[in-house]
């Protein structure tokens, strides 16, 4: 993974746009700050710099800092203290692994490992043998092993190790988000990649944002984002290895340890953009058969899904706010979506206290 905080470059544009470029996890993200004075939005851009520094180095699951701490307990049994920094994201993880009925289980971080992810260039070379991804999936790591005993935490299970990587992104949005706010910030948006969450307006219009075409150059469509909304993608071309002729991406499906392989891309809006990131990647797990299903489970209604055929799957919900770019899709499926069916998530689901 590459240095935090690359480089900083505020400037200001003829309606008192404010941008700047900042670095986290890999990526770059840019902040477009409105209708505020240059001073606010340097203060606020600060602040958000620094809170990134500290999620690079806590919340890296092999490279240094306090999850790796945790993992490190976890593997000889021991149990570890983590900060107030780190905990509720661990609380978050469990509850979408819950909520996902364990397709987004970030105790896997083995099997992403022995896949090759756990670098910033995916391994080349040999792809796991069939008995090691046996062996890994038979040691059975949930997030349901891990014990609460405040801000310690165990786990009953050896072979659990975190790797949050599935929805990261979308919680150092969210926490960028709240920090502008905290400036006063009102109008902003944040762009990790084609990864977004936006606050107010752009001017007297909303946001708008373009989702990149899996199967092709430029965008497959755009949409327009309501105040507060988080844009997420999970793409199988974003991080993939090839082995004879074959793309294996870094989604792993946790019921047989197999990189996905149907599904190419799953855009996710949500005002929280960690469930967002987390429910685009389980949604890849998913597949064209369950998807609708589990994005009910999760509280998540726009959805926009790409096949590798080029099929392009939306909920209701999305159908009505996307606008394909270039030539349409050949095929688009819109299941029927029963709000009815949706099981309520129960109170243990959505539990943000240590047990
Ligand atoms: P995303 O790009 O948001 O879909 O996240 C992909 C990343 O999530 C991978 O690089 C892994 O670090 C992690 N990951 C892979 N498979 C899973 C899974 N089944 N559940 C949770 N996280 C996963
Ligand atoms: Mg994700």
């Amino acid at each position: 993974m590459v240095a935090l905080l690359v480089f900083w470059a505020a400037f200001r544009s003829p309606d008192t746009e404010f941008r700047s470029t900042l670095h986290v996890f890999g990526t770059l993200v840019e902040i477009i700050i409105r209708d505020t004075d240059e001073a606010a939005a340097q203060r606020a851009i600060s602040a958000v710099s620094a809170s990134f520094q500290r999620m690079h180095t806590g919340w890296h699951s092999w490279e240094h800092g306090e999850l790796r701490d945790l993992n490190q307990a976890i593997a000889v049994g021991r149990s570890e203290t983590v900060s107030s920094f780190l905990l509720p994201l661990i609380h978050q993880a469990k509850q979408f692994y819950r909520l996902s009925d364990g397709l987004f289980n970030p105790a896997i971080g083995a099997l992403v490992a022995e896949w090759g992810f756990h670098a910033d260039k995916p391994e080349t070379g040999a792809i796991p043998s069939p008995e090691t991804i046996r062996a890994l999936l038979s040691q059975n790591p949930t997030m349901d092993d891990l014990v609460f005993d405040g801000t310690r935490i165990a786990s009953r299970n050896r072979s659990v190790r975190l790797d949050f990587g599935g929805f990261a992104k979308g919680a150092a949005l969210d926490r960028a988000a709240e920090i502008l706010k905290s400036f006063g910030i009102e109008n902003a948006v944040l762009n990790a990649g084609g990864d977004l969450r936006v606050l107010g307006d752009h001017g007297n219009r909303r946001w708008r944002a373009g989702i990149r075409h899996p199967l092709d150059w430029g965008l497959i469509a755009s949409v327009d984002l309501v105040a507060g909304e988080g844009l997420f993608t999970s793409g199988n071309y974003e991080r993939y290895r090839e082995h004879e002729g074959r793309r294996y991406t870094h989604i792993i499906d946790p019921r047989n340890g197999m990189p996905i392989d149907r599904i190419v891309s799953v855009s996710v809006i949500h005002p929280n953009g960690a469930l967002a990131d987390a429910a685009a990647t389980a949604l890849s797990i998913a597949g064209p058969t369950d998807w609708s299903r589990v994005a009910r489970r999760m509280g998540v209604n726009y959805v926009l899904l790409v096949e590798k055929t080029g099929t392009v799957y939306l909920s209701p919900e999305m159908k009505k706010r996307v606008t394909f770019v270039g030539t349409p899709p050949e095929k688009v499926v819109v299941p029927p979506w029963r709000h009815t069916d949706a099981p309520k998530p129960t109170k243990k689901d959505v539990a943000t206290e240590p047990e």
